[in-house]
């Protein structure tokens, strides 16, 4: 069997308690065809509490290991102040450039519980860009000379390069999802029609940048033969919110330049219950990065409390992007089953159960 090497990275607040609940998943992860994979695991350093003791978010050996050393890696969150603090920057931005992971895939799923029917059919997936628009920081603070009061720029970059990559992973991504669900009898199918993508932009106001964006996207079908069974549609970000809310169940994957897609995706968490239960994939060529959805929510760390299924899931998010796609869906089921049943709900879900408890739970319906 093959052994991956993953590097776990904690980081801040909630990080630090729902990444160790995620790595006891994996362990746990019985032997289930012959590429079962097994796990060696090197924790890393990153984050603010780490800036604040060592002057840096992160350090040169935490990405060399990265690269040279591990198959993946599962990071949590990390506590950005909101005003400037000196020398820091926030890690997961820069991992996320050193290591060229360009998409960020985020798969937004309900589960229908006993408990809850007025909960809406949401199965809808994020692929935000993950390397320019505004994160790209370029801010800087003029003074106006006719009132003398400060002004703030922020330069927003939007590549070609990028789009059509980002593009790209968007239609392949479709293609997968259509031919996973072929495996799911037709009355049990959420997603009856053709697969579809929806291009999240603002062109009608942001002409050039968005434009841009807008239209490498639509040119990665119109060029390719290849994704002629995928339909493609656009939606303004705004309009797309709303649509988001009202019926969530149009959508299917969603495409979006990075600060867009950033606020969708904590948007459509709503939708699911708990920011706690939504994952991402950090997705490049040559390496993936798993990473809860979440941020390191300073109000409930430490307490026990913090829902670790977001984390969980993302580690199975981290093993189908690496191939274990069986091993992938076995951590998802165990998780469904566990919202399904509501025993064991962190008080994010209105439940009472710790987070150890919900690892718990998973892992006992994972063996
Ligand atoms: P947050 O995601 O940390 O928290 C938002 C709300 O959701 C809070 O009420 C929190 O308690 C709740 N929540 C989040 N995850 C939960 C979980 N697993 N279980 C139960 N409840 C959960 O967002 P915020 O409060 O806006 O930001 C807090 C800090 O996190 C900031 O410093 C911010 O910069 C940072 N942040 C980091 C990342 C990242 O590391 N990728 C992402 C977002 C925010
Ligand atoms: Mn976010």
């Amino acid at each position: 069997a093959k052994k991956l090497t993953i590097g776990l990275i904690p980081a801040d607040g909630i990080g630090k308690e729902v990444i160790p609940g995620a790595r006891q998943v994996l362990e746990a992860l019985p032997n289930i065809g012959v590429d079962s994979p097994s796990f060696n695991f090197i924790n890393l350093d990153a984050g603010f509490e780490y800036f604040q003791k060592n002057g840096t978010a992160l350090s040169e050996k935490t990405l060399e290991i990265m690269k040279n050393e591990c198959d993946g890696a599962l990071f949590g969150a990390v506590s950005s102040p909101s005003h400037k603090v000196a020398g820091y920057s926030s890690p997961i931005v820069a991992m996320r450039k050193h290591l060229d992971l360009y998409a960020n895939v985020r798969p937004v799923v309900s589960v229908a519980s006993e408990k809850d029917f007025s909960q809406k059919h949401v199965d809808i997936l994020i692929i935000r860009e993950n390397t320019e628009c505004l994160y790209v920081k370029q801010e800087r603070q003029t003074t106006d000379e006719s009132t003398g009061l400060k002004v703030a720029w922020a330069e927003r970059k939007i590549s070609e390069y990028a789009s059509r990559r980002c593009g790209k992973m968007a239609f392949e991504m479709a293609l997968g999802r259509d031919k996973f669900r072929q495996n799911i009898p037709l009355e049990k199918r959420f997603w009856k029609g053709k697969p579809k993508v929806t291009i999240v932009h603002k062109s009608n106001v942001l002409s050039i940048t968005d434009g841009l964006w807008r239209e490498t996207v639509r040119s990665v079908k119109e060029n390719d033969h290849k994704y002629d069974s995928v339909d493609m549609e656009e939606q303004l970000v705004d309009s797309m919110v709303y649509r988001l809310f009202r019926e969530p169940h149009y959508f299917d994957v969603v495409v979006a330049p990075n600060m867009y897609g950033d606020i969708i995706s904590d948007g459509a968490a709503a939708l699911v219950g708990s920011l706690g239960v939504v994952p991402s994939a950090n997705v490049g060529d040559k390496f993936v990065m798993g990473e809860p959805v979440h941020g390191s929510a300073p109000d409930i760390a430490g307490q026990n409390k913090a829902n670790p299924i977001a984390a969980i899931r993302s580690a199975g998010l981290l093993l189908e992007h690496m191939g274990f796609h069986q091993q992938a869906l076995h951590i998802y089921n165990a998780v469904d089953e566990v919202l399904r049943r509501g025993e064991y709900l962190t008080p994010d879900l209105g439940g009472r159960a710790t987070t150890q408890q919900v690892v718990d739970a998973v892992i006992k319906l994972i063996q």
